[in-house]
């Protein structure tokens, strides 16, 4: 493991990710909606996101840059790292199959909505975002740089921090007592613990 192999395998996994969301993203643009809280808000916290698990760390692949917050590599941690995102794509995978007409990249209701509460959402009703912060910590892991490397994780705590209870909260107004309860039977990201 070297650290050009880790920006490649970052690269390589960003890409597959791409390929693994892409079916997902074209079917919900044609999936009508009946509750939309895309705000202004939604698309700031998805921006933070995006820069933090997209634009830096390619930025920081590409061109190396910011230089000054370089620390040494080690390649035990990077290959950590590779693993850790190898598992995050896997589940990435399952969560959009389980979720799949329901599935919406912002705070939407699709007219058709079901509640999916088997398969991995019987464990966290958050699957997915478990996905993004494993997702970060493979970045962080991945890139020897104080600023590329925690940048995800960062990115990712903002938009989650901002959103999961707005996200409940329309889920309770779409699915009543049923999303109540399934709250009381799971955790949100990390099964029997959060
Ligand atoms: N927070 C979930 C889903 C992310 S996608 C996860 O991390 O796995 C966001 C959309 O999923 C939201 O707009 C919401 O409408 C929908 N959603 C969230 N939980 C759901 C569930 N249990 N069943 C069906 N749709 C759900």
């Amino acid at each position: 493991m070297t650290p050009l192999i880790a920006k490649t395998i970052l690269i390589v996994g960003a890409i597959a990710w791409f390929v693994i969301r892409w079916p997902h993203q074209r079917r919900s643009w044609k999936t009508p909606v009946s509750t939309n809280q895309r705000t202004m808000r939604e698309k700031l916290l998805l921006t933070s996101n995006f820069f933090g698990l997209g634009v830096i760390p390619f930025l920081y692949a590409f061109t190396g840059f910011p230089r000054f917050a370089d620390y040494p590599f080690q390649p035990g941690v990077a290959v950590v790292g590779a693993v850790i995102m190898a598992v995050s794509l896997a589940l990435f995978y399952r969560v959009h199959r389980e979720l799949g007409r329901n599935w919406s990249d912002s705070l939407q209701v699709r007219q058709t909505h079901t509640l999916v509460t088997e398969g991995l959402y019987r464990y966290v009703r958050h699957p997915m975002y478990s996905a993004f912060f494993l997702w970060g910590v493979a970045q962080l892991l991945l890139l020897p740089n104080w600023i590329a490397g925690p940048a995800g994780l960062l990115g990712f705590a903002i938009l989650f921090g901002f959103r999961v209870n707005r996200e409940e909260q329309m889920m309770v107004e779409a699915f009543g007592e049923q999303y109540r309860a399934y709250m009381q039977r799971t955790a949100r990201l990390i099964p029997w613990v959060y």
